[in-house]
């Protein structure tokens, strides 16, 4: 079977095309720069490459730039899209690449005759943001949908960009009859197969960077390799539908700092909270959507060790 992968290069999609290939699949790989090594070498060097994966090159913000990709495919997965906090034109940058990008490759499956289903890669981004209260107690689950002007408000361009493209994925989808399913993982972690470093996994570098305090902030967070496996499953099991929710744990940053520090008691890691405030409270998030898809989450603890070795090894701590 043909499928294609866009953003083929970031750190989810890799483990999503190499999982794709350990399954017999033909990957058709998008990635803006198919001349640059950093970005193909560990594609093309995976199990199964050689024989079964085909690089495109495309981009976003053009027009059609997809078409070839997608031209024969039975799935598309859709992981492209820029994460990064700090833009400084965030139209531009991260709402642009996100919505019209997100358009572009779903009005190249609107054109082809094979394609089976479109898989997404959303996020809690677009999920978890609005003025409904947390707390122990509450349970986020599929239902939840973020608010845009909760995300304008509070300057959360990133956050909007993925509540837009969801948005405007499902609108699209509906009037033109395409069979979307949306994965929304939370803060993603785990080893990275890409040599350079993505956001989420700088979001465990920046434990063990020297600082004296953690934020105070409440996440979710979930494995890379069971996010990348979601999507395949999402696509091959014909009952699956909507949206799926990725969280294997909600933690505070606090309580990440104590399983690092459990794992390796001679890490120079933050000591106290940035502020004297409560914590940020702790929510729960429904996993009954994502197990019944078969999946089988992996605990924070082994993700954050995987994590911790893979920027070891690769130079980054
Ligand atoms: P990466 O930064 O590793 O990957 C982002 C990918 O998007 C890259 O392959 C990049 O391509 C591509 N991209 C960005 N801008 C453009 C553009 N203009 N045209 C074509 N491609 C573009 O991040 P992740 O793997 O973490 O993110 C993948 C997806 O998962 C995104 O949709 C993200 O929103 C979503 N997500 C991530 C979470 C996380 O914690 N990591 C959590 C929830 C959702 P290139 O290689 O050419 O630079």
């Amino acid at each position: 079977q043909l499928v294609c992968v866009t953003g083929a290069a970031g750190y989810i999609a890799s483990w999503l095309v190499k999982f794709l290939l350990e399954r017999g699949y033909t990957v058709n790989a998008t990635v803006r720069d198919p001349n640059n090594p950093k970005k193909v070498d560990h594609l093309v060097n995976l199990d199964g490459a050689k024989e079964r994966l085909h690089l495109f090159k495309a981009d976003l913000l053009e027009e059609g730039s997809f078409d070839s990709a997608v031209q024969g495919c039975q799935a598309v997965f859709h992981t492209a899209s820029p994460f990064f906090i700090g833009a400084k034109d965030p139209q531009a940058e991260l709402l642009d690449p996100a919505v019209k990008g997100t358009l572009n490759v779903l009005k190249s499956c609107a054109k082809s005759a094979t394609l089976k289903r479109v898989v997404l890669t959303s996020s809690v981004a677009a999920v978890a943001n609005n003025d409904r209260p947390k707390g122990p107690d509450v349970v986020v689950d599929e239902t939840w949908f973020s608010d845009p002007e909760f995300c304008k408000r509070n300057g959360k361009w990133y956050n909007l960009s993925k509540t837009l493209a969801e948005e405007a994925a499902w609108k699209f989808a509906k009037e033109n009859s395409i069979d979307l399913v949306t994965i929304n993982p939370a803060m993603v972690i785990g080893p990275l197969l890409q040599p350079e470093l993505n956001t989420s996994a700088a979001a465990v570098l920046n434990f063990v960077n020297g600082s004296p305090t953690f934020k105070n902030v409440t996440l979710g967070w979930v494995d890379v390799r069971d996010v990348a496996i979601a999507h395949v499953l999402a696509y091959e099991n014909a009952s699956a539908n909507g949206r799926y929710l990725l969280v294997e744990r909600v933690a505070h940053f606090g309580d990440v700092v104590k399983i690092l520090h459990d794992l390796y008691p001679t890490l120079q890691l933050p000591q106290k909270c940035v502020d004297d405030r409560p914590y940020d409270p702790i929510f729960q998030v429904s996993k009954e959507k994502a197990k019944s898809l078969g999946l089988e989450f992996t605990p924070l603890e082994v993700s954050i060790k995987d994590t911790v070795e893979s920027l070891k090894e690769k130079g980054f701590i």
